[in-house]
């Protein structure tokens, strides 16, 4: 018995090792400061990148026209064929259409022999504006850099494909640059669409969405990246949220592609810290490998060649597997057929079996259960938590690992009850749980089965020989823990019950070594103090200071025709800062007409009514007959950024040529322009008018005092963020 129990510590051990070590790879490469001039260089990357992120750029701004015209010199500099592509956009979005001018830079490097592909292009995409609280070093001027150094290395050894960099504006306010381009070009040009995003400043890029037919783009993804970072489950999980990226437009257009992002350090999304001290250099460098790679891979083939999807994991950030789904299918009827003959052939109690495989569902469904339950409880003991982007704390390793712990707890706790049942049917009841996992997967989303295939298959021998219990657990230790680990960061706290589901999923195979240990029901009590306590320091600890700021905001409204003026805030409650101007108990209110989008009540105080310049609508023509037709002029100050306009009871709005779905405009940039408008005859026109300034002015700001170190302007979701609205109401 003690030789046996050391024997099972040592594969314990082994299988911890595993897992740590595919933890441990799964980082990006080494920054490299001054390659040759064929390889890439973050360091020369990075010299863009200060160009690019010295401050917010949002589109229509004036430093958005800066950064273009950085990219748009840097890419002649080396020798593209460069166009910058000025197109108005007009997209309705939920309860506003926005109206924007987008200029698209495209930077054509033409190929050596087009037909290879029949002229069809490899394209890749970065959007260069950035959101207006944060100046975009990695979302996403980390990939408009790497781009521009991947350009300079293509002139050094041309491919045969034509090969297009596109650098998208307005990707942050509803990919508007790409739709102008899917719009102006369509995707029949295009072979393949790589697109590069960020979301947070660090971590290694993976590789976690493709479009249809994405079998060859794999493979040359999984031959040419120096660490392939990447699985089918990612785009299966991706798919079914409601986040977009350029990419999307492209996909929808139908065209195929990949699409990468490095998403750690989610706390810097968005915000003034996304920045170029901030970020990662090593996911430079990972951006510009990937990029070199799949230019090189793919740059001399047929990228209309192949079609089918692929089913595909990386081993320890370092080799992607890869097969085709069909042989995914074959591989996991025979799995699953090789699982019955072995529970057949062993002298097994059936009702043991489905009673160990229920024991290890439960064991999963509590464990989620628990885990959701915890963070509601938590969040309801620091409901700031709330606020934070993506409910992220700053100390997430104290929540990551209480809730690990929690499953860790769940389990010993199940493999007390599992423990009456022979080791033999321990192991058929996990096992069979994985078959039903790897038939509901493989129906249902193919990408996902490979999560239960491989334990499985390497499973089977320890029907007939238990001993070989340690295979499925080490075979889960290679493919889990840095999925579980990214479902963490992907999902957020609020979901880190998802990804506790799927490190219970791999756990339970577990079960039968575990079982033949001694007193398993005190080691989940110790584990759960353990778990408990975790969690208890996270939840005290959490709190804010110049290095973990508190994001909040204040927005200074004023109406110039009435007068009136207020400060608003969209935070859950008033803070050092903000009290100063709203006091410790502002009224709460709903201002659909000055966010539409927001259903969350504001606070609201009073506040001094200053000299700002507004904004004018008049009338450039208007006609009366059956329709009263009103053509009118909508002319922001040149503080504004964006211009909301407000249109009354109206029978139709035009823009140009493109009607106007919709009674709340965005307009982007202080450009004037012109907007036709049909009413009943006699009818008058109502407009307000209302231009939206990025952060306070120093009129309104001398009012509250600087922001405090310890926070900081977020722009996320609908959420309001600083800003200045100056309101004017005009009847045209
Ligand atoms: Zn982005």
């Amino acid at each position: 018995m003690i030789v046996r129990r050391m024997w099972v510590a040592a594969l314990l051990a082994v299988i911890a090792g595993v897992g740590a070590l595919a933890v441990l790879a799964f980082r990006p490469p080494a920054p490299v400061a001054d390659a040759a001039a064929g390889e890439f260089a973050a360091g020369r990357a990075e010299q863009h990148l200060a160009a690019i992120a010295q401050r917010p750029h949002p589109i229509g701004s004036a430093d958005n026209a800066r950064v273009r015209e950085h990219i748009a010199d840097t890419a002649r500099g080396f020798g593209a064929e460069v166009t910058v592509e000025s197109d108005d956009v007009v997209q309705p979005w939920r309860d506003v259409v926005r109206v924007a001018t987008a200029h698209n830079v495209v930077a054509r490097v033409p190929g050596t022999d087009p037909s290879v592909s029949g002229g069809k292009a490899l394209m890749l995409v970065a959007h260069y504006d950035s959101v207006p609280t944060g100046p975009g070093a990695a979302d996403d001027g980390a990939a408009v850099a790497a781009m521009l150094e991947t350009l300079r290395v293509l002139r050094t050894a041309d491919v045969r494909n034509d090969v297009v960099f596109l650098f998208t504006d307005g990707e942050e306010f509803g990919t508007l640059g790409a739709e102008a381009y899917v719009r102006r070009h369509g995707v029949d040009g295009l072979g393949a669409v790589l697109n590069w995003e960020a979301r947070g400043s660090g971590g290694p890029v993976w590789m976690f969405q493709t479009g249809a037919d994405n079998g060859p783009l794999v493979e040359a993804f999984g031959a040419s990246s120096s660490r392939p970072i990447a699985n089918s489950m990612a785009s299966e999980v991706y798919r079914r949220m409601p986040n977009y990226s350029d990419f999307t437009v492209f996909l929808n257009a139908g065209a195929r592609g990949l699409n990468s992002a490095f998403i750690d350090d989610v706390r810097d999304y968005h915000s003034p810290y996304d920045d170029l001290e901030r970020l990662d250099r090593g996911s430079l460098q990972h951006h510009g490998e990937t990029m070199v790679g799949l230019v090189r891979a793919l740059g001399d083939r047929d990228l209309r060649a192949g079609d089918g999807n692929a089913v595909y994991f990386d081993l320890f950030s370092r080799v992607l597997v890869h097969y085709p789904t069909w042989l995914a299918v074959v591989l996991a009827v025979l799995t699953v057929a090789g699982l019955a003959l072995g529970v057949r052939s062993g002298r097994l109690r059936l009702r043991a079996v489905f009673a160990v495989a229920g024991v290890a569902v439960g064991a999963v469904v509590v464990a989620g259960a628990l885990s959701f339950g915890l963070w509601a409880l938590v969040t309801a003991v620091r409901p700031g938590l709330a606020f934070l982007a993506l409910s992220e704390p700053y100390e997430r390793g104290w929540f990551v690992a209480g809730f690990l712990a929690v499953g860790l707890a769940v389990l010993f706790a199940a493999v007390r009850v599992v423990r009456r049942w022979s080791s033999a049917e321990v192991i058929a009841g996990v096992l069979a749980l994985t078959a039903v996992l790897l038939v509901a997967t493989t129906v249902a989303a193919p990408g996902v089965g490979f999560l239960f295939q491989w334990t499985l298959l390497l499973g089977l021998p320890a029907l007939w020989m238990p001993r070989l219990a340690f295979l499925p657990p080490l075979v889960a230790a290679a493919i889990f823990p840095p999925l579980v680990g990214t479902l963490m960061v992907a999902l957020g706290m609020p979901l880190s019950a998802v990804g506790v589901v799927f490190a219970l999923l791999a756990g339970v195979l577990l079960m039968p070594l575990l079982s033949s240990l001694p007193r398993p029901g005190t080691v989940s009590a110790g584990v759960a103090v353990v778990a408990v306590a975790l969690l208890a320091v996270g939840t005290v600890r959490f709190g804010f200071d110049p290095d973990e700021p508190r994001p909040n905001s204040l927005i200074y409204l004023l109406d110039t025709g009435t007068g009136r003026a207020d400060w608003l805030s969209a935070d859950p409650a008033p803070d050092p800062w903000t009290s100063r101007v709203l006091g410790e108990n502002p009224e709460r209110v709903t201002l659909t007409d000055v966010y539409p989008m927001l259903d969350d009540p504001l606070m609201r105080a009073a506040a001094p009514s200053l000299a700002l310049p507004a904004p004018t609508a008049t009338v450039v023509e208007a006609t009366e007959g059956d329709v009263r037709t009103v053509r009118f002029r909508v002319t922001p100050t040149a503080s504004a950024w964006r211009t909301q306009v407000t249109l009354s009871d109206r029978r139709a709005c035009r823009f140009g040529e493109v009607d106007l779905p919709g009674a709340t405009l965005e307009l982007y940039g202080p450009t004037s322009r012109e907007i036709t408008c049909d009413l009943d005859p006699g009818t008058p026109l109502e407009v307000a008018v209302a231009d939206h300034w990025i952060g306070l002015p120093a009129e309104a700001s001398s009012l509250v005092g600087p922001r405090p170190a310890d926070t900081m302007p977020v722009q996320s979701g609908n959420r309001p963020y600083d800003a200045a609205l100056v309101r004017a109401t005009f009847r045209l």
